[in-house]
């Protein structure tokens, strides 16, 4: 079977869906969405039950259509701050906005359970038909290579007799295990600690493996709205002044933790790790009832009495419940061109913000034809890693900002896109982090400065 189609879009995860979206509402393209996954949504399909959004939901999702409704919570470690869609209300979504609005669209054609083999071809997971999609060009959607502990096993040993599971088996446990041992420090492992807290489990029965500390973004600090646009504003250029005014990493990180727009867990602890784990106070506070910290390096094996890691060992029992969340969610992928050719690969451009990034290359691909500036405009923020990968990031998302701000239809657009929660929205619609016009003239000033040393600072280290 051969279908026809202006794009093959290969992903339906959250890239493919935010870009489709664009793409269709900007153009008169034909789309084809393949994905091995049965439903659309990517990842959310296979995270563990209890996840939610790390984000506020006012600006996840499609641009073309609002995910929840825009609430502040009333209750628990979230109060005060906008609602967090969990992962069954996102794949929900994303199944509306393909049933809804894609499909009945008739420019939009759907081929779930099929994964793609390249150069076009597709096979059926389930009749094993093979077909040939003969598209202009190819999307990929799925480069970020996200991977979630339910599909991703733990890469250490372990011994028969020793309870290992996934983070999605935790709301299946039946009886109290004699201790709970939480192995991996990123927001996987947060959501398992807050988990486990928020169902009762005393702190000392908890032990956390944390191979790397973390640098934490409080979540007060990335609110879409009016409410919020003063603080996050005057956070935001408290930061790049703290970043001009350092003279070496230690006291930039010093200065930012010290101006609230990172956080950690101890303040006897540097920590050597940044990929945008983001939590608000009261969970925070949360994670620090925690005392129990393992600070040898990775697991390699888990025996009926032993945990062996990099740098020692630590002990345990058959009665422990061991709960892996050490898959690399979202690894640092090598950066590829975004626009190359009758290939997209789709990337960050906004440190962290996949959604927003692939609703952007949408509207670039359908609005720019010269690729050399397609690609400037759209210049990678890989995923971070490390802690100087904020000085990268920090870096990279500044000056694709200053790119954007050079050109005022894509002011516009940006204005306009409930995707995006950080743009400052001059007339138009008055979203997200909306700024007065001499809040803007400061932050100008202020963010050349930091551009400047971070450079200086990023020369100095490689
Ligand atoms: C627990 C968790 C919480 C998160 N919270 C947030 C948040 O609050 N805000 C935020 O911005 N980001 C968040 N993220 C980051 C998240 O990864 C992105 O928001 C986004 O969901 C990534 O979507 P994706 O489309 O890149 O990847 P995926 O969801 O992995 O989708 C890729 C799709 O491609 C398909 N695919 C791959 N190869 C093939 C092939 N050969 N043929 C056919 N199909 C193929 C896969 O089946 C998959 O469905 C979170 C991530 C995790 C793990």
């Amino acid at each position: 079977m051969t279908i026809k189609a202006d794009y093959l879009v290969v992903g339906s995860g959250a890239m493919g869906m935010a870009f489709t979206d664009t793409l269709i509402k900007e153009t008169d393209a034909t789309v084809a969405i393949v994905d091995k996954h049965g439903k659309p949504g990517g990842h959310w399909n296979d995270a563990y039950p209890f996840v939610r959004l790390h984000q506020p939901s006012a600006f996840y999702g499609v641009n073309s259509l609002n995910l929840g409704n825009d609430q502040i919570d009333q209750t628990g470690w979230n109060e005060g701050l906008y609602e967090l869609a969990s992962g069954a209300e996102v794949c929900a979504y994303f199944d509306h906005v393909m049933q809804r609005i894609f499909l009945p669209s008739r420019r939009v054609q759907y081929f779930p359970m099929s994964e793609h083999l390249g150069d076009g071809k597709i096979r059926s997971l389930v009749s094993g038909q093979m077909s040939k999609v003969a598209a202009h060009k190819t999307v990929d959607a799925s480069y970020m290579n996200v991977k979630v502990p339910s599909v991703r096993g733990p890469l250490y040993d372990i011994d028969d007799g020793v309870a290992c599971v996934a983070l999605n088996e935790l709301p299946k446990i039946s009886r109290p295990a004699a201790g709970y041992v939480v192995i991996g420090a990123g927001k996987t492992g947060m959501d398992a600690c807050l988990w486990l807290l928020s169902n009762g489990v005393d702190p000392d029965s908890i032990t956390w493996i944390m191979p790397r500390d973390s640098w934490m973004l409080d979540r007060a600090n990335i609110q879409p709205g009016e409410k919020f646009a003063n603080s996050i504003v005057t956070g935001t250029i408290r930061q790049m002044e703290a970043i001009a005014e350092s003279s070496s990493v230690d006291e930039l990180f010093d200065k930012v933790n010290a101006c609230g727009q990172l956080l950690r867990l101890s303040d006897d602890v540097r920590p050597s790790m940044y990929r945008c784990a983001t939590v608000t106070r009261a969970e925070l506070a949360q994670l620090q009832r925690i005392t129990n910290i393992v600070r040898k390096g990775r697991v390699t094996h888990i025996s009926g009495d032993t945990i062996q890691l990099e740098k020692g060992s630590e002990p345990t029992s058959a009665a422990h419940l061991h709960i892996d969340c050490s898959a690399d969610a979202l690894e640092r992928r090598p950066i590829l061109p975004v626009f190359d050719g009758d290939h997209i690969c789709l990337q960050s451009v906004r440190t962290c913000q996949q959604v927003f990034s692939a609703a952007f290359i949408a509207h670039i691909e359908a609005s720019e034809t010269d690729e050399a500036i397609k690609n400037q405009l759209c210049t990678v923020v890989p995923h971070p890693n490390s802690d100087i990968d904020f000085l990268r990031t920090t870096l990279a998302n500044t000056l694709n900002a200053a790119a954007w701000a050079q050109k005022p239809d894509l002011q516009k657009w940006l204005a306009n896109a409930r995707l995006d929660g950080f743009t400052p929205a001059p007339g138009t619609r008055q979203p997200a982090g909306a700024m007065p016009q001499e809040t803007m003239s400061r932050f100008a000033q202020v963010a050349m400065p930091a551009v400047g040393n971070l450079q200086k600072l990023l020369g100095e280290i490689s």
